[in-house]
């Protein structure tokens, strides 16, 4: 089998940032794949099990209710490996393009007070496993560290 596209980067030079992942057509509309990594492969201790999931819980509920790339959201995910999301959107679409809106959602979930949305048991698969505090921590560091003074390196996949 062919290996696909998100296997050829390569990991040991990979940053955290924003990058666009791949893009793909369906129909006649394009849909553009973003990587939002918050830990440096294979470096970086990944972000726990239940931190990334609250991390997906907010950040879904934030880019979901925004006005304007709401109804451009297809899907928004944690990677298996636990340094980052997927966010996918319709549109051909640059780094630059969401980086108000993750810096926003990003902002949200670092100071995020109260129940965790969809975090009933009737409405999550695991909802014993959240850690709103360790989600905090890791979002208002992914802030600090990349996303307030974000630099090209963070926004491009290393050749
Ligand atoms: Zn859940």
């Amino acid at each position: 089998m062919e290996k696909i596209a998100s296997f050829t980067i390569d990991h040991d030079r990979l940053l955290p940032g924003i990058y666009v992942s791949r893009k793909d057509k369906v129909g006649s509309e394009v849909i553009t794949t973003f990587d939002i990594r918050l830990k440096k492969p294979n470096i970086e201790p990944c972000m726990t099990a239940a931190a990334i999931h609250t991390a997906e819980h907010l950040l879904a509920t934030y880019i979901r209710n925004d006005e304007q790339w709401g109804k451009k959201t297809v899907y928004i995910g944690p990677m298996g490996c636990r340094t980052g999301f997927y966010a996918i959107f319709a549109g051909d679409l640059t780094s630059r393009d969401i980086l108000p809106l993750i810096k926003d959602a990003f902002a949200f979930m670092a100071d995020y007070e109260g129940e965790i949305p969809g975090s009933k048991r009737a409405e999550c698969g695991n909802c014993l496993d959240h850690n709103l505090a360790y989600c905090k921590w890791e979002a208002k560091k992914f802030l600090d560290e990349i996303l307030s003074d974000i630099k090209e390196e963070n926004l491009r996949y290393p050749e």
